[in-house]
């Protein structure tokens, strides 16, 4: 059995940690976190992320995994040594704040006794292992000891993080030591995903360019949203048009309020950067950063547009989290929407399913009244907006929703409603990349300036799946 220790029991940490227990290894996850620690040794699971909690009891029962704060007891023995500890933009700057990992690896280093493989799982930038190497050199307390390091980038998304380690689209190894890459694709021989075996630099790059891609598909799609919306198309059709192309693909191509979370912000930012410290002008990168950023803006606009000046407006917010089956709060498009909201002196009420206590940490500073439900949050409201595309949403009860609001203006971040159903329930609907942002018929321009209710309840959206495929 092998023996491997995890540094840093966050996300990435313990999904890899609890995977690799599962794949039958000697696991050791440590963290300098004491409370979340004392929590895992309990069996719960500190974060919400779905089929996580069991597999992890299920590992601790099975003896493969376990959990400490001991540098000394995690690396005792162990022949591989991920490292998993945040690798944030520095306050302020688009750089990346490289002192978690420093600390980690010096911390490793004077605990080695013995040669090992160390694995970079944080997301670096591209000349870090070269770093870490030295820091290993310099700290480890026998000159003699050989510590390689191999650069492991990870892929896998908050919400379906287990499934996603355990059935990657394929393992990015980078290293100069070929022995040291072939032992660790040994660890991963058992999932039979596709090996891209290949330099420190480049596997560390792989990272950064996948992240910048879909980070670049989602401002696309905006800003194709944005277009629709002005010249009368509807951006979930042209989607689902565009998808059908095998050369495009249908994923990461919903138009709404843009891309958050701990990942896609910070490493789109951090490969600006490494572009421009190299004398580069990285214009894709930042105009797909600027059109983010205004995406989260337009929810203030249309709430302007709907309700005039926002002081005093009660608007209700449904969904926390940067995206649904998480409670992660990092760079969640709520926070600056309801700042924005509160600094131009409305009132924000907010409701998601599992994010309340993250959403408290976040945004300690901001009143928020946070309730029971979806109704909850509506009552009395003058507006709703919808941030996040949690299930939950889909299947409301609209009448009831309606029914409970001072004014019906709904303006839908994630497009989870049909446009028309919601103009017939008497919704002031708005949604992103709709013609006249969704809310009346549209097949022409003059159809397109009808406001009566009457001429919108009459017309029928053609729902995107009677698209049927090209033969
Ligand atoms: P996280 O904040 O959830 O977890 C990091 C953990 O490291 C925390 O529990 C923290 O207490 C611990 N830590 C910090 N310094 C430490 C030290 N010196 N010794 C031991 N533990 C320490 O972070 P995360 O989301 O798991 O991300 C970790 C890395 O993985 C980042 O580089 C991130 O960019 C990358 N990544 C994240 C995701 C994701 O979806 N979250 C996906 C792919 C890659």
């Amino acid at each position: 059995m092998r023996k491997i220790c995890i540094v840093g029991t966050g996300y990435v940490g313990l999904v890899t940690g609890a995977c690799l227990a599962h794949l039958g290894n000697q696991v050791t996850c440590l963290d300098i976190d004491l409370e979340k620690i004392a929590q895992l040794c309990t069996g719960h699971v500190p974060f919400y992320e779905p089929g996580l909690e069991p597999l992890v009891r299920r590992q601790m029962e099975a003896g493969r995994l376990q959990f400490t704060t001991s540098y000394a007891e995690a690396v005792d023995g162990s022949q591989f040594i991920f490292v998993a500890v945040p690798t944030p933009s520095i306050v302020g700057e688009a750089g990346v704040d490289m002192r978690y990992v420093e600390s980690a690896v010096h911390s490793v280093a004077q605990h080695l006794d013995h040669s090992a493989i160390l694995i970079n799982k944080s997301t670096m930038p591209v000349g870090s292992g070269d770093l870490v190497s030295a820091i290993l050199k310099e700290h480890v307390p026998q000159p003699d000891l050989v510590v390689q390091v191999v650069a492991n980038p990870e892929f896998l998304r908050e919400g379906s993080a287990v499934q996603d380690f355990l059935m990657p689209d394929r393992v990015v190894l980078g290293s100069g030591q070929r022995s040291a890459v072939l032992q660790v694709a040994e660890l991963y021989a058992p999932l039979c995903a596709p090996l891209v075996i290949t330099d420190l630099y480049t596997a560390e790059m792989i990272k950064y360019a996948s992240n910048a891609f879909l980070a670049a598909k989602i401002s696309f799609i905006n800003e194709i949203a944005r277009i629709c919306e002005v010249l009368g198309a509807d951006v979930r059709q042209v989607a689902t048009g565009m998808g059908y192309d095998k050369r495009i693909g249908r994923d990461f191509l919903d138009a709404g309020l843009g891309y958050g979370g701990s990942c896609f912000g910070k490493d789109v930012r951090a490969l600006a950067h490494m572009a421009a410290e190299a004398g580069l002008h990285p214009q894709l990168l930042e105009a797909v950063m600027a059109i983010n950023t205004d995406q989260r803006r337009l929810v203030v606009s249309k709430l302007e547009k709907e309700l005039g000046d926002l002081a005093d407006k009660h608007i209700a917010i449904l969904g926390l989290a940067f995206k649904s089956n998480t409670d992660d709060m990092r760079d969640a498009p709520s926070i600056d929407i309801i700042r924005w909201l509160v600094r131009a002196g409305a009132h924000a009420r907010a409701y998601d399913p599992v994010a309340d206590e993250t959403a408290r940490e976040a945004m300690p500073d901001v009143a928020v009244t946070y309730c029971a439900d979806c109704y909850h949050a509506v009552q009395d409201c003058d507006a709703v907006v919808v941030v996040t595309d949690w299930r939950e949403f889909r299947d409301l009860d609209l009448r009831r929703l309606r029914g409970a609001m001072r004014t019906p203006v709904l303006v839908d971040g994630r497009n989870l409603f049909d446009p028309a159903e919601m103009t017939r329930l008497g919704f002031r609907y708005c949604g992103i990349g709709r013609p006249d942002g969704g809310r009346y018929p549209t097949s022409s321009r003059d159809q397109r300036r009808m406001h009566d209710e009457e001429a919108a309840s009459a017309w029928r959206w053609p729902a995107p799946e009677t698209i049927s495929a090209p033969r």
